[in-house]
């Protein structure tokens, strides 16, 4: 690809990264961090090799704290321009929006749909979810991205699909064939460590809020609250931290 291709979703450049493949040569990957989501060319994503999906989140977690954009209601390809055409695949662990090109040129995926896909997501125990309703008022949907109240909704209103998680023991696994002995068995120690996600989600929140706090002073402009009863849990970005201490740890 000799030009930088643009964000379906806000039609800035992406950041082009390059992963090692399966088999071949390396993968040049298509990121949008601001939309939280990725370009593959056709069938790109079925090839990425384990190393790449550690590269992925250390790249993700690097960028936790930037700002997000919510999606278009109107995607382009950044190949051809066409309008991308939404549909859902499934998998056993659930249901991922998908953003096809009618041309083939291939798709765009947010991470949290690619992370379905990977079968890295589990369900949530409702014990879970009671919980984490105390801490947060609402999260993002890992399905669709859509903020959803989880006092009073057991599913996403707008996708269906159930509240799910990262899963860093799905993860592990998929790790295992690639890890060395040694990083196996940390692998194993690190994910035996129980996290509550609850407070996970409260500190990445604060961190946030600081991180934000300094962009309005570095641009000048005055900042008020900073109130944690209005937080959004974002459970993406805490399961790829989560997953991301334990690729560390291994
Ligand atoms: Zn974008
Ligand atoms: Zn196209
Ligand atoms: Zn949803």
């Amino acid at each position: 690809m000799s030009s930088v291709p643009s964000c379906p979703s806000c039609r800035q450049p992406m950041e082009v990264h390059r992963f090692a493949s399966h088999a071949g040569p390396e993968l040049e990957l298509d990121i949008c961090f601001a939309c939280q989501g990725m370009w593959f060319d056709r069938h790109e994503n079925l090839k990425l090799a384990p190393a790449a999906v550690v590269g992925l989140f250390k790249l993700l977690h690097e960028h936790r704290e930037d700002q997000h954009l919510p999606l278009a209601t109107s995607m382009a390809c950044p190949r051809c321009v066409a309008p991308l055409q939404k549909g859902f695949d499934v998998v056993r662990s659930g249901r991922y929006m998908i953003y096809r090109c009618g041309r083939q040129h291939g798709r765009f995926s947010t991470f949290s749909s690619f992370m379905t896909e990977k079968g890295f997501v589990r369900h949530m125990t409702r014990p879970e979810i009671d919980d984490m309703a105390k801490r947060v008022g609402a999260i993002y949907c890992t399905s669709c991205g859509a903020p959803v109240d989880i006092r009073k909704d057991h599913a996403c209103p707008y996708c269906r699909a159930a509240f799910s998680l990262i899963d860093p023991q799905a993860v592990a696994r998929a790790m295992e064939g690639y890890a060395e002995a040694g990083a196996r068995a940390k692998l194993h120690a690190a994910q035996a460590a129980p996290v509550d996600i609850g407070d996970a989600l409260v500190a990445l929140e604060r961190d946030r809020t600081r991180a934000e706090r300094e962009r309005q002073k570095k641009a000048f402009t005055s900042t008020s609250d900073d109130d944690d009863s209005s937080i959004t849990g974002d459970l993406l970005a805490v399961g790829v931290g989560l997953v991301w201490a334990m690729l560390k740890a291994s």
